[in-house]
């Protein structure tokens, strides 16, 4: 089934508590990794950001739950802002109100894919970046195309990856990795890598249904 199709279906099959415990568990399993990417390129709090603002969506999980889609995504969306922090707070936290702003109640086959184009725009706005500049962007721009061009959902997590490890060779233009010009290149976007490590596990927990 197409990615589009499974995610519209999502509502039936997949609760939003068992799919932030996914995403949760996802962060805190890698999130020394994030540190570490973010040790070479930044300060070195990726990781940590992230998990505090994933801890802070777990321990909401059963407002979040009740509340029609767009309005979890939302509410999430301000939670990830006032706990990531960072740079990465506000970008995610764009990301996700965005995408509920866009979505509205009803999550319609074919109107997520540009629901999701729309959300990722206004973090490139909130961000003054664009893809290319070595930033979560580029993962989430060819995710966007991908979800456009109706992909299988089960494709996503590994093109995902494979578009967080193109940041490696790209100078940074934006965030704290610009500071570093050239020495930037060679390196993991970390925010990249804590984007492809999330859409894998959205992915994963729409392909596997789960209700936990
Ligand atoms: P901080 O840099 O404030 O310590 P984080 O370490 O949590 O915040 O997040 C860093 C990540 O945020 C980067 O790897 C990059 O992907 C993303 N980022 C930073 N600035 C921007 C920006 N202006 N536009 C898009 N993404 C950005
Ligand atoms: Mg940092």
């Amino acid at each position: 089934m197409n990615a589009t199709a499974q995610i519209a279906q999502s509502p039936v099959s997949v609760s939003i508590g068992a799919l932030i415990e996914r995403c949760r568990s996802e962060i805190a399993t890698h999130a020394d990794r994030l540190n570490g990417l973010d040790c070479a390129i930044g300060d070195g709090d990726h990781g940590t950001n992230m998990l505090r603002g994933f801890d802070a969506l777990l321990a909401e999980r059963e407002l979040l739950n009740a509340l029609p889609i767009d309005e979890t995504l939302v509410e999430a969306g301000r939670i990830l802002v006032m706990t990531i922090g960072g740079a990465s707070g506000p970008l995610y936290g764009t990301l996700l109100i965005e995408l509920g702003r866009a979505l509205g109640s009803g999550v319609v086959n074919n109107e997520f894919s540009s629901a999701f184009q729309q959300a990722v725009d206004a973090v490139a706005k909130r961000g003054k970046s664009k893809g290319g500049d070595k930033t979560l962007l580029d993962v989430l721009y060819p995710v966007a195309d991908l979800l456009d061009e109706q992909h299988d959902i089960e494709g996503l997590p590994g093109m995902a990856f494979a578009f967080a490890e193109s940041t490696v060779p790209l100078q940074a233009m934006r965030g704290r990795a610009s500071f570093l010009g050239e020495r930037s290149i060679g390196h993991m976007d970390p925010g990249a890598a804590s984007c492809a490590l999330l859409i894998a596990a959205v992915c994963r927990a729409l392909n596997e249904g789960c209700r936990a």
